[in-house]
């Protein structure tokens, strides 16, 4: 038997079965996504029992199934339970196209999977957008700014699997333009074709988000091994004028939103050339940017283990004793350092010196933590459902009840919004009255904060917030220049 054909039998007995997949066999050649049909007409012939199984866990605003995807061949010993999710923004598509390879890679050599794991994936998010290739879902909104109200089925169901899993690892995937009209004009585009950042929100224990960064870091040799371009994942504009930062320390994404349940927790963001004649046309090598950093994150034995405590551990941290209401990323002492841009022209990658690049998480403002909020009865109804989607105890006063209470007053909402962040509207201007003992009405809604989700109660209810409540509608004429808030701080 010649040579090559004893090797090609080889590799198809040791694939098994072949699957088949609406991709190619090498991913690294993919030129065209996978659609919702394709995507589930593919999971519905790769579930294998004891290893694969997909589950329903809700609907998007238009009806289309929203899938949960389970690996697992350790049965109960795998307990790192790591959660990737992709396509919250419909036209941001290599990320879900990798998690597909990858479910097809470990159907085919299930050894691939070590046994420690179980791995959960929701490729596709945002199917309605998916369908109709654009950012928001059917509702017309952006599902990575609702991680604050989850007003959204397609967030409320990645919230309600992230709280029954609490994964340990969780990992948002996502794409950004490399050739917007600021770096074109220019002459330019963005040096990276895949980037990374972990959650920085700062009630998210500073141990965990060192090991995020860490992480971060440790990826750039194997990008740079596999010929991709790579970098942190930072927001702004071109070097040197613009600023560029690295992702908000927001609530309302589901990086911090999930990192916040006491993951380590990331997002995945390649680089798109959408004036490119076809954007796609390097779809394969960004799914391969992907799976580098999906597999990077799983790493080693040591590493799960390492990540499973800092894990369990922020999930036990008590609170801490004040909370941060204001924020904002500087350049502490003016350093300069240097971006990386090509020059489409030549192809050549210039480094442009620039004081701009922010790096340090300012707290400009604070307030001490309280033991619980208190939510006034006319608004009950209102917030009833909030606290519900984000899985928070709360207790409705049956009978007046004394309580030494916080009140705060709205000043005023200021309204600049950002259109390069595609956020930072409303900043609520607050004054905290005197503490005074008051008997609060029956009807009254209490979230204490010794529970489980605290972190979450303090990001949806916390009055003082710079950016809150008070911004979105339902709540917005709730909140009237000069009148008290509707939420207390209780002592
Ligand atoms: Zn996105």
């Amino acid at each position: 038997m010649p040579r090559m054909m004893l090797a090609a039998l080889l590799a198809v007995s040791s694939l098994g079965a072949a699957i088949p997949a609406p991709f190619p066999t090498d991913h690294r050649t993919m030129t065209k996504t996978i659609s919702y049909a394709e995507m589930t007409a593919f999971l519905a012939a790769v579930t294998r029992p004891g290893l694969i199984t997909v589950t329903e866990e809700g609907r998007s605003h238009q009806g289309r199934q929203l899938l949960l995807v389970r690996l697992n061949r350790g049965g109960a010993k795998a307990r790192f339970r790591v959660l990737y999710y992709a396509q919250q923004h419909g036209d941001e598509v290599a990320g879900k196209d990798a998690l597909l390879t990858l479910i097809r890679d470990i159907a085919q050599r299930p050894e691939l999977l070590p046994e420690d794991v179980d791995l959960y994936l929701m490729p596709m998010l945002n199917p309605d957008g998916a369908e109709a290739h654009r950012r928001l879902n059917g509702a017309g909104e952006d599902l990575n700014r609702d991680h604050l109200l989850l007003a959204q089925p397609e967030t409320q169901t990645l919230h309600r699997v992230a709280r029954r899993i609490r994964p340990h690892l969780a990992v948002d995937s996502h794409e950004f333009g490399r050739d917007g009209k600021d770096y074109t004009s220019r002459g330019w585009e963005a040096w990276p074709m895949i980037t990374m950042d972990a959650a920085n929100h700062p009630l998210i224990p500073d141990y965990l988000k060192a090991a995020g960064l860490e992480a971060v870091a440790a990826a750039a040799p194997l990008q740079r091994k596999a010929g991709h371009t790579y970098a942190r994942y930072s927001v702004g504009g071109p070097p040197p004028d613009d600023e560029l930062r690295p992702s908000t320390p927001e609530v309302d994404d589901g990086r911090n939103g999930l990192g916040t349940l006491g993951a380590l927790s990331f997002i995945i963001e390649a680089g798109v050339r959408h004036r490119a004649k076809d954007p796609q046309a390097d779809l394969g090598a960004r799914v391969d940017g992907y799976r580098i950093l999906y597999r990077h994150l799983l790493g080693d034995r040591a590493w799960r283990d390492r990540v499973f405590k800092l894990s369990e551990r922020a999930r036990r941290e008590p609170l801490p004793p004040f909370i941060a209401t204001n924020t904002f990323w500087a350049n502490l002492g003016g350093k300069a350092t240097s971006v990386k841009v090509v020059e489409t022209a030549t192809g050549r990658v210039l480094e442009v010196p620039t004081a701009n690049v922010m790096t340090d998480l300012v707290v400009k403002g604070s307030v001490p933590t309280p033991r619980a909020y208190a939510i006034e009865p006319a608004l009950a109804g209102r917030f009833r459902p909030v606290l519900e989607a984000q899985g928070l105890r709360y207790e409705t006063l049956i009978a007046p009840r004394r309580a030494r209470v916080e009140r705060v007053r709205l000043l005023r909402l200021e309204e600049p919004y950002d259109e390069l962040y595609q956020r930072y509207k409303d900043r609520q201007i607050v004054e905290r009255q005197a503490p005074a003992d008051l008997d609060l009405p029956e009807g009254t809604l209490i979230v204490p904060l010794d529970q489980d989700l605290a972190r979450r109660a303090i990001q949806v209810l916390e009055p003082c917030l710079l950016y809150g409540l008070y911004g979105y509608p339902g709540f917005r004429e709730s909140a009237k220049p000069g009148a008290l808030l509707p939420v207390s701080r209780l002592f």
